[in-house]
């Protein structure tokens, strides 16, 4: 018998929060360039203040360039083009983002997939243009350098990120090597497909099988699975989530909440 891990990468493995809220802010000037006529340092420093406490919400990176322009929408009525920023506040963001969503991608009249593309694209140009500034962006969260080099466990990486990204995070800030098929990236399906995908594969068999994420709504997607009965499911409590998810993943038998050391012993 042996350990099959599979992973989130942000808000698992790393912090990144600080590099997607500047790509999102850098990504949101070129979309919409006119909203930021006027909009000085100070405010820019504000939203990116904003987005380290609505991170919880984000489940995959565009969505970070449409929190930029709520957050901005919120402080500027003048520019208003959505129906939801009148009196709305972050605590609102945090209670309500899933309904949010759909209407302001309605009103802005936006797409997922070119927002997705512009993200990737502005990501690509900050890595072209100053790697190291990008790179330092990022933190992985301590220990967990180690825990994924000396992890006797069988490591798959599964992320909402491009894999391209995760790839290049790993390599340079943890100096470890993740084989391109283990890292299960953006574009691969989502999370509870993999998951099958992975427990399906024949050299798999007999492993135990665990998933640890940081996003409390990805775990209930697994626990409606059947077919994934077989995983044990954590909830880092280091990652994007808060105190109220937290307290709900407690209470729910299926996923056990992990503390950083207790999950980077586990790897090892
Ligand atoms: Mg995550």
């Amino acid at each position: 018998m042996g350990d099959l891990y599979a992973l989130d990468f942000d808000g698992v493995l790393c912090d990144s929060c600080g590099e997607s809220s500047r790509s999102a802010l850098k990504a949101a000037k070129i979309r919409w360039p006119n909203l930021f006529n006027g909009v000085d340092s100070s405010l820019e420093q504000w939203i990116l203040d904003q987005m380290h406490f609505v991170r919880p919400v984000v489940e995959t990176g565009y969505e970070n360039l449409l929190l930029v322009r709520l957050l901005l929408e919120i402080q500027i009525p003048s520019i208003r083009k959505s129906s939801v920023a009148a009196g709305l506040t972050v605590e609102g963001i945090l209670e309500n983002w899933s309904k949010l969503k759909p209407v302001i991608m309605e009103e802005w009249n936006e797409n997922r997939d070119a927002l997705i593309d512009l993200f990737g694209k502005v990501r690509d140009e900050w890595i072209d243009n100053d790697l190291s500034g990008w790179i330092s962006a990022n933190r992985l969260y301590p220990g967990v350098a180690d825990a994924l080099k000396f992890a006797s466990s069988r490591v798959y990486i599964v992320t909402t990120k491009q894999s391209r990204f995760a790839d290049a995070l790993l390599r340079e800030l943890a100096g470890v090597t993740i084989p391109s098929e283990r890292i299960y990236g953006l574009g691969t399906g989502p999370k509870v497909e993999v998951l099958k995908q992975l427990q399906r594969k024949s050299e798999h068999e007999g492993l135990r099988l665990h998933f640890v994420e940081d996003r409390i709504a990805t775990l209930k997607n697994v626990i409606k699975e059947p077919e994934l009965d077989g995983w044990n499911l954590y909830l880092g409590n280091w990652g994007y989530n808060t105190q109220k998810e937290r307290e709900e993943a407690a209470s729910i038998p299926r996923i056990q909440v992990l503390d950083l050391s207790a999950f980077s012993n586990k790897l090892k």
